[in-house]
């Protein structure tokens, strides 16, 4: 690839990733997505229980026995010039790890909200996560066929709960059964309403003008309390300023609805034209610009057994510089290695195919044979390290044991690996061999234990165990933090990545220990 060419084609990407609170709607939002973009690439699954593509893994049968999604997926397709690369995020709340660290490899969020419901518990937490790093958000507002609460209201919320300054974009005509459309205020057009066209892509039928005789006509008796509203709306929300909304300041509002498929393109409209190029990275020594001609990326994510067939486990790569092309050398970092890769992988409607070639803003997928750890840097020979990629201390702890203590080996195994992928995390106490194993959320046990089962051919129970919360611990005064290693040794453990981690009974055991201890750091997030 040209100079001029690579960098055309970085500054075609657009990299997002859709955050919401579990059934307002990022499922429909998907398929109408891919549906407006004629879908080219598919990695993983969009969601178990409506797409038979998540019949390539097997233990995603305990995922759609849940009718949860569980994994992430990568989707890339092409939309008026440039590739969006959406990369997908599990809706339920346990696997709130995953979601946050895919977060940290997009360059943009897409923010749905149920127009019914307003700003609900964990799209705040997805927009803290957001605001950490500035990430721009555009919001959406869903479910517009249904009566909801009162736009001006949901828009109030928005920045009181979220503290975020809203600009609609457009505004709706209606709601429920009296829905006729949305009023884009920057165009003065209408796009009309058409019920009943939600799997295809329609037609946009458009009045120009709100004074126009089509807008009175379509409005009919309401057509004076639109033009107050209108005023109204004018005068209490932010104007659109795209500079504001790149520093993650302000959140551009659409109306619409998923289902009907209504609304939905003149968002992606807004997106491709207004969200962020492939931003520039930092590392442990510069930053790293997506435009640069070497080649850097790093692992957000590791996924098992997408496909039966090959049993391995892919990690996900979010490009940050250069090109990928089949068959080049990179430096795994962290072990100083340089590594030929061949089979870099994407997925086209569930079947692995090699990608030729890929470039900053990209997703691929490398067979991971056990090297490759969630935050690792790859790169042309340089040696850095991206930062910035979160792991959470979990909030639930279960002691394991095994039915059939022979298999103590690979009750081992299994655990590191799962941990690696970030699917749990393990902590092994100092004072016994007990094995804990920490999650974010209870569902995620079971999946620990079916996967156990399942690759590792371990039957594990899971035993009840008094811990309140684990916090990682350093220190810079080596005198002080032995103190603190001796005093504390009763409650202290090493994680799966070998760092020592305070384990804490209760609450009021932590902050006494904090106290006592001012000098050591307690973190409730380590980077990987
Ligand atoms: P997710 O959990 O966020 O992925 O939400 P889904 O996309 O699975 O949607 C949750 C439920 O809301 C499903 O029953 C959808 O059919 C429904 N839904 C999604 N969008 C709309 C919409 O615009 N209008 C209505 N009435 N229902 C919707």
């Amino acid at each position: 690839m040209s100079d001029i060419s690579f960098q055309q084609e970085v500054a075609k990407r657009r990299t997002f990733a859709i955050i919401s609170h579990p059934d307002a709607g990022k499922t429909t939002i998907t398929e109408k997505l891919i549906l407006l973009g004629q879908l080219i690439q598919v990695a993983g699954t969009v969601k178990g229980k409506k797409n038979d593509r998540a019949a390539t893994s097997d233990w995603m049968s305990l995922e759609k026995e849940r009718g949860i999604s569980v994994t992430s997926s990568v989707m890339q397709f092409p939309y008026k010039g440039r590739i969006v690369n959406l990369l997908d995020t599990p809706g339920h709340e346990d696997f709130s790890e995953d979601t946050y660290r895919t977060l940290t490899a997009v360059d943009s969020a897409l923010m749905i909200i149920d127009g019914a419901k307003g700003v609900e518990d964990r799209t705040i937490k997805l927009m803290n996560v957001c605001r950490l790093r500035d990430t721009p958000i555009l919001g959406f507002v869903n479910k517009m066929d249904r009566d909801i609460r009162d736009p001006i209201e949901l828009l109030d919320e928005v920045e009181s709960v979220l503290g975020i300054a809203a600009a609609p974009i457009n505004w709706p005509i209606g709601m429920g059964r009296d829905f006729k459309g949305v009023y884009n205020m920057y165009t003065d057009t209408i796009h009309v309403f058409q019920p009943g066209k939600g799997s295809v892509v329609a037609e946009d039928i458009r009045i120009d003008g709100l004074e126009s005789d089509a807008a009175r006509t379509l409005l009919d008796d309401e057509y004076e309390n639109f033009l107050e509203e209108i005023e109204l709306v004018r005068g209490a929300s932010h104007f659109f300023d795209r500079e504001a909304y790149l520093a993650g300041k302000q959140t551009p509002v659409f109306f619409g609805t998923a289902l009907s498929n209504f609304g939905v393109r003149e968002m992606l409209d807004g997106f491709v034209e207004w969200s962020p190029e492939p931003l520039d990275r930092p590392t442990d020594t510069r930053e790293v610009s997506a435009k640069e001609d070497t080649f850097s990326g790093f692992v957000f994510k590791i996924q098992a057994n997408m496909d039966p067939k090959h049993r391995d486990r892919i990690a996900f790569m979010r490009i940050c510089s250069g090109t990928y092309t089949k068959g080049m050398k990179m430096r795994h970092v962290r072990l100083g290695k340089d590594v030929k890769i061949v089979d870099a992988v994407s997925f086209l409607a569930g079947d692995r195919e090699l990608v030729e070639e890929a470039v900053s803003g990209d997703i691929i997928g490398l067979h991971n044979h056990g090297t490759i750890q969630i935050g690792d840097t790859f790169s042309s020979g340089e040696n850095f390290k991206f930062t910035g990629i979160p792991h959470f201390a979990p909030e639930l702890f279960r002691r394991i044991r095994l039915k059939d203590p022979m298999k103590a080996k690979q009750l081992q195994k299994g655990l590191q690996q799962l941990s690696e992928e970030g699917s749990t995390q393990v902590f092994m106490p100092q004072r016994n061999s007990d094995l804990i194993v920490g999650a974010v959320g209870n569902l995620q046990f079971e999946v620990v234990s079916y996967r156990l089962k399942d690759e590792y051919k371990v039957e594990a129970i899971y035993e009840p165990i008094n811990v309140f919360t684990a916090r990682w611990v350093d220190c810079d005064d080596a005198k002080k933090f032995e103190e603190f290693k001796r005093k504390c040794a009763e409650n202290l453990a090493i994680d799966g990545g070998g760092h020592l981690t305070y384990l804490a009974p209760t609450r009021v055991n932590l902050a006494l220990t904090e106290e006592r201890h001012p000098e050591v750091r307690f973190r409730s997030t380590r980077e990987h």
